[in-house]
């Protein structure tokens, strides 16, 4: 049985004081006994925080992103090592918007991935297709080919310690959800990859899907067979809407 995973990407949005508000809310609003390992990845600047007020408690922290290097003349990065100092767990990898608007490629989400591992922490590798790649019928290959990248540098054996998320450039802050249907397709696929070099990992690794997830669609997402939970955007920002969306996983 795999456990739902729950994650929220605040991105680069809040305050301060707004962070630790969302973190308080999140807190006592959790219900006890809930299935969902909860996540959030704040901005860097207010994992310290976070990591005061979430320590010991069920809400884990992780991190957007990470350097692929372990320290030296990196102006403006932030390791692995660095992230685990403030609690972290988890770290977000090839978030589309990093592989867009910052020119990540599938080797340096390799070596990020990688180095997350090195430091301690369980990374969130994020594929998925641009719109044009759906209309142009190129999903498969486009999202073989990012997972494939990290398997042939990394080795399958490191799956056993990592989350995949399927978020669909097309649906992600565009209020436009990938069906659960198609969802699932592509989930299936990533796992059927997974599973041709080892059967034993792919049964357990945890495959979010994300692109506007709601509450008012995440029961049907999460139902699928092979969607194992959420990386959530915007929704994660408003406490009410992401415990919802943690209470459905
Ligand atoms: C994301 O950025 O990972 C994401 C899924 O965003 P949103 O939920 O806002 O689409």
């Amino acid at each position: 049985m795999r456990q739902p995973l729950v994650a929220g990407n605040w991105k680069m949005n809040g305050t301060r004081d707004g962070a630790q508000r969302l973190v308080q809310d999140i807190l006592q609003g959790l219900k006890a006994g809930h299935k969902a390992e909860v996540l959030v990845c704040p901005p860097f600047v207010h994992l310290a925080d976070a990591a005061r007020a979430l320590k010991g408690g069920e809400v884990l922290l992780g991190a957007q992103d990470l350097c692929a290097e372990d320290n030296g003349a990196y102006t403006g990065e932030v390791s692995g090592a660095m992230l685990k100092e403030f609690d972290c767990r988890y770290v977000i990898v090839g978030h589309s918007e990093r592989r867009s608007l910052y020119g990540e490629g599938d080797a340096q989400v390799a070596r990020k991935f990688m180095a997350a591992q090195k430091a301690g922490l369980t990374p969130i590798l994020c594929v998925g297709e641009t719109l044009a790649e759906r209309d142009a019928g190129e999903t498969p290959q486009v999202v073989t080919r990012q997972l494939e990248a990290i398997l042939d540098t990394a080795g399958i054996a490191a799956f056993a310690r990592a989350v995949v998320a399927y978020e669909p450039v097309w649906a992600i802050g565009t209020g436009r959800t990938a069906k659960s249907g198609q969802a699932q397709e592509v989930h299936a696929l990533i796992r059927g990859l997974l599973k041709v070099r080892d059967v034993k990992i792919s049964d357990a690794v945890r495959i979010l899907y994300g692109g506007s997830v709601k509450a008012s669609n995440a029961v049907e997402l999460f139902a699928m067979p092979d969607i194992d939970g959420g990386l959530v955007g915007g929704a994660s920002l408003d406490a009410r809407e992401f415990l919802a969306i943690c209470a459905a996983a």
